[in-house]
């Protein structure tokens, strides 16, 4: 089944909002494993309204419309859905008590303009608004199904989510389950993991992989469609050994984790405890290691140690090696990580430094990082990381690549 998503609204074609709605659709139906191969968007008006439904229905079986929803003259959807169906508007009495008890709760009067929102088209399937007053609707005609939707992202994106995409399955021909599993990767571009499993990729209708990448990181999103969802589940288990017997050094988790919440999860598991010094990246990692829930019980505290003074009289970092090989250096994040470890009594001692931009120093160019890190009982291990982006980037890349490292040499330290 395939899809095209109309956008109903003067305001987008002026540029004065953004299509949101289609990117958040679009999304959910690639969950769904949907194609969606158009996005119209047309303005307020009926007849350019129909020529765009009529394009719609020659090149899709779903179309879903956002917006033009509500009870002023220029929302004109439904109106124009009905007559260009043929199907009669009535009132639905649900809809209507919702909108009579919304107006009553905020104690204002209700206009009769009002009443339009209770309208639905005649024999259509109704998706309630649990954020708003005009309910949303899917029909079905002619093997095309059309849902209709609010405009407003914050009514619409939940309608979609708890009733609009049970109602595509409902509707659809087959009893088939869409089952999806995202893979996500570290440390490897989106061309150079493509590379490795183009193969595998070229081969694959079901499951599909769909490559993403963004801040960093890759994801493939592998949906597999099987009227079982055992056997769904299956597949992807099958597809997901072969893709990470190939780049399975790159993987670190499902879904919407992130490398620092698998880090944490694993920090947890091996009671370990953990401390940073951070210098180019200013505390970042403590901000985010804090931000995650029960991080208490793996980390303890760390320093910003900004200056070099900070980096000797605190951390302890040696005079003769600030002098020798300078705050960015491989001796330097070396003693970082170390000296913190013991200072606060930790297990896992890990630090940043390095040149963020957009001035190099010490001679070293900007980009340069070196990330040190020190598990008790291992030989301390130090990276270096040769970025390119902005100061932000830099610094922001820098904790991803220390999170993914710690994790890298945690997990060899257990097979060890
Ligand atoms: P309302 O009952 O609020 O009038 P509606 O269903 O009639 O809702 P519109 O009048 O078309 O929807 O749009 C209402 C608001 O929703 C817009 O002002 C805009 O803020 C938002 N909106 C509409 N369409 C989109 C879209 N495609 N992407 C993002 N936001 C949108
Ligand atoms: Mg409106």
């Amino acid at each position: 089944m395939n899809a095209e998503i109309i956008a109903v609204g003067s305001e987008l074609l002026l540029g004065q909002i953004v299509n949101t709605n289609a990117r958040f659709l679009s999304q959910q139906l690639a969950n769904l494993g949907i194609d969606v191969y158009f996005h119209t968007v047309v303005g307020d008006n009926s007849n350019r309204l129909v020529s765009a439904i009529e394009t719609a229905e020659k090149r899709a079986q779903i179309i879903i419309f956002t917006g033009g929803l509500g009870p002023t003259k220029d929302d004109l959807t439904k109106e124009t859905i009905a007559r260009h169906l043929g199907k009669n508007l009535v009132i639905d009495h649900t809809a209507l008590t919702a909108v009579v008890d919304y107006f009553k709760r905020a104690n204002r009067p209700m206009t009769e303009n009002n009443r339009k929102q209770a309208l639905i088209l005649e024999g259509s399937q109704v998706l309630p608004n649990d954020h708003g007053m005009a309910p949303g609707m899917v029909i079905k005609k002619d093997n095309h199904i059309y849902m209709l939707l609010p405009g407003p992202p914050k009514e619409m994106e939940p309608m979609f989510l708890h009733y609009g995409a049970k109602a595509l399955a409902e509707h659809g021909e087959s009893q088939e389950q869409i089952v999806s599993r995202v893979l996500r990767f570290f440390g490897i571009g989106e061309a150079a993991l493509e590379t490795e499993i183009i193969d595998i990729i070229d081969a694959q209708s079901n499951p599909t992989i769909a490559p993403l990448a963004g801040d960093g990181e890759v994801t493939l999103r592998l949906t597999a469609k099987h009227v079982d969802h055992n056997e769904a589940q299956f597949m992807l288990d099958v597809l997901e050994q072969k893709i990470n017997h190939r780049v399975g050094e790159f993987f670190y988790g499902y879904n919407d984790t992130s490398l620092l919440e698998e880090l944490t999860k694993l920090l947890k598991k091996r009671q370990l405890t953990v401390t940073a010094a951070e210098s180019l990246t200013g505390g970042m990692f403590q901000q985010e290691i804090t931000s995650i829930s029960g991080a208490s019980s793996v980390f303890k505290g760390g320093v910003v140690c900004y200056s070099n003074e900070i980096k000797h009289q605190v951390l302890q970092v040696r005079s003769e090696t600030l002098d020798q090989h300078g705050a960015v250096s491989e001796q330097c994040a070396k003693e970082l990580a170390e000296n913190a470890a013991r200072i606060f009594s930790t297990d896992i001692g890990i630090s940043f430094t390095g040149v963020a931009g957009p001035d190099e120093l010490e001679g070293k160019p900007v980009g340069t990082v070196y990330i040190g890190i020190t598990i008790a009982g291992r030989p301390t291990m130090v990276q270096k990381l040769t970025l390119g982006g902005s100061r932000e980037a830099n610094r922001a890349r820098a904790v991803k690549f220390g999170c993914y490292y710690l994790l890298k040499y945690l997990k060899e330290s257990q097979s060890a």
